[in-house]
């Protein structure tokens, strides 16, 4: 048998990895008598290897994260309000199969967007699927949706990772398209998918996000029913940088 058809076929089945490496594979099991089924595993365990890789690159790029920072990047000792041991159980991302929800409260720069982030790409990692959207981009493909006609798209696509992120849920109103939308979403997300939501406004407040106060209590009322609220507490991240490099004077805030 000639290397040349070995490569091709090889090609044919999509086993790249030893394609390319036809030759160098072929001796080394030559010269080291390596048994047939261990030969066999180990091409087997590279062009696997291979398919996982690609297919979380994938599932990464279709999660449209706008920055990858992971759980292990955040400092717990400065973000004392969140307790690492309960995002750590979060991290067996049991709270995906259960379609619970994360709501991650708090004001700016406590590291909300960090954790909601670094939360889907451990499930990402685990080979589930992630959608991450600001609100007000949200707002905005909704009204660009109804413009053209393909809302039931949106509604689908929006529904249809295993976790949803909606980030900065409260520095932009929602007008009447767009929450009715979301609560469609979340209507039929409820109790099969997850989502992770962070707001700076405390429920008290999402009447005044949604110009609706029946609406905002049916949409916390799906969202609260299975779910996880961290309250995050503290000093903004970004000034400490700042400060830390002189930037800031300490004391502003
Ligand atoms: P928020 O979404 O609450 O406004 P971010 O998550 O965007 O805040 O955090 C602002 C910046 O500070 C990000 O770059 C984030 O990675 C970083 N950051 C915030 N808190 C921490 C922390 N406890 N440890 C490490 N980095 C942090
Ligand atoms: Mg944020």
């Amino acid at each position: 048998m000639n290397n040349e058809l070995l490569t091709e076929r090889l090609l044919q089945v999509g086993f790249t990895i030893t394609a390319q490496q036809i030759e160098a594979i072929l001796e080394d099991a030559s010269k080291d008598n390596v048994p047939y089924s261990e030969f066999l595993d180990t091409i087997l365990k590279q062009e696997i290897h291979l398919l996982e890789s690609n297919a979380l690159e994938r599932r990464i790029n279709k999660a449209k994260l706008p920055y990858h920072k992971r759980i292990e990047d955040f400092d717990f000792s400065f973000q004392t309000s969140v307790s690492e041991k309960r995002i750590k159980e979060i991290m067996t991302c049991r709270f995906i199969n259960n379609g619970d929800n994360i709501l991650l409260l708090g004001p700016p720069g406590v590291g909300k967007t960090h954790i909601a982030i670094g939360l889907a790409l451990e499930a990402l990692n685990q080979g589930y699927t992630a959608y991450y959207t600001r609100c007000d981009d949200f707002i905005t493909m909704c009204k660009r949706a109804e413009e053209r006609g393909t809302i039931n798209r949106l509604v689908n696509k929006l529904s249809k990772s295993n976790v949803l992120i909606l980030d900065e849920m409260g520095y932009f109103p929602f007008d009447e398209l767009s929450a009715n939308l979301l609560f469609q979403i979340i209507s039929k997300r409820y109790e099969e998918g997850s989502i992770i939501i962070t707001s700076n406004k405390s429920y008290l407040e999402w009447g005044k996000i949604f110009g609706d106060d029946v609406l905002a209590t049916a949409v916390l009322d799906r969202l609260l029913h299975h779910s996880t609220t961290f309250n995050m507490k503290g000093e903004s991240y970004r000034l400490r940088e700042k400060q830390k490099a002189g930037i800031q004077p300490l004391g502003v805030k």
